[in-house]
């Protein structure tokens, strides 16, 4: 009987999955790694030199910006692609997904999953506003009993807060054990949400962002004003508004913005600021300047 089992409380996760190596994905890999989890953490192949580069990269991105609490836990980590390894997740506990903001990309990622994960395996995303019931939409009753959101915030590590969301069809019992492992292994506080595009925090935040930004050029502030009268006498955050899209990914905005205003209704506040038409925002993208996420 595990620890966890003895005292009451869901069993704890012994081993995790997380596919996406991205800012995000290597980051929670790296935060599993530091509760001592051993994970498996996949991307798609590189298209020159080890199938599992663009994993491994992520691993090294993360040793670099702190993301593990000791550059030994990166041990914890097997790296691999998707189209070779996807069956090193079928005695895994917890597969987290945390690929690119594109629902046909996250559906069809969960199709191959569904063949290869043990049962009892909790599956979440990560994603950032995509609604849990348009993620499980097509993929048979069996998969929304043991899927719920997990939004984790950027960097893994640092922030305290998570995000579940279990809509009115996950497995309670899945949710216990998610919720449990979240606080417990991780570290995080967790809040529950609503199924709704955004969830809390981005439908908020994300507003907020955009609205900011288009207001300062559209009094043409320069983005050091805007940022110093944002970031200092209001606090909200301290970088300025311009300093906190430099430090999430100027290139997120393609993604999570565009996915906001398709899926928010016509009549909501943020369709007056649509940061995706943004000339400004439109031009750094093409440029493939991203900031320094
Ligand atoms: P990212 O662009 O840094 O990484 C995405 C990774 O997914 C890339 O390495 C890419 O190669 C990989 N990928 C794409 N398609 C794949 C597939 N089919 N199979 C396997 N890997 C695939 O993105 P990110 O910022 O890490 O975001 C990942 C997810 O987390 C998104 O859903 C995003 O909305 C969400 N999120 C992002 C943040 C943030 O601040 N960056 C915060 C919370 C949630």
């Amino acid at each position: 009987m595990s620890r966890g089992a003895e005292r009451g409380t869901p069993p704890m996760i012994a081993k995790a999955g997380v596919v996406g190596a991205g800012s995000m994905g290597s980051g929670i890999a790296a935060q599993f790694a530091n509760a001592g989890i051993p994970v498996v953490l996949l991307d798609i192949p590189a298209k020159e030199g080890p199938r599992a580069a663009i994993a491994r990269g992520g691993v090294e991105r993360q040793l670099k910006a702190g993301g593990f609490m000791h550059g030994d836990a990166a041990a914890l980590v097997t790296v691999g692609n998707t189209e070779d390894d996807l069956g090193k997740l079928s005695d895994v506990d917890w597969i987290v997904e945390a690929v690119v903001e594109d629902l046909a990309v996250k559906q069809a990622l969960f199709r191959r999953i569904e063949q290869v994960r043990k049962p009892g395996c909790i599956v979440s995303s990560n994603t950032s506003t995509i609604r849990r019931a348009a993620l499980i939409d097509d993929l048979g009753d069996g998969f929304a009993d043991h899927f719920v959101v997990t939004h984790f915030f950027n960097p893994p590590r640092h922030m305290r807060l998570m995000e579940i969301v279990a809509g009115d069809n996950a497995g309670t019992d899945i949710v216990a054990r998610t919720r449990h492992a979240a606080a417990i292994a991780l570290g995080k506080t967790v809040v529950m949400a609503r199924d709704t595009p955004g969830f809390i925090a981005n439908r908020i935040g994300c507003y907020w962002m955009a609205m900011a930004a288009m207001e300062a050029l559209r009094l043409g502030l320069t983005i050091e004003e805007a940022d110093a009268v944002a970031g200092q006498p209001f606090g909200v955050p301290r970088t300025g508004v311009f300093g906190l899209f430099d430090l999430v990914g100027i290139d997120l905005v393609p993604h999570v913005w565009k996915s906001l205003e398709r899926a928010l209704p016509q009549d909501d506040d943020l369709q007056q600021f649509r940061l995706t038409q943004q000339p400004l925002f439109r031009a750094m993208i093409e440029r493939g300047l991203h900031g320094r996420k």
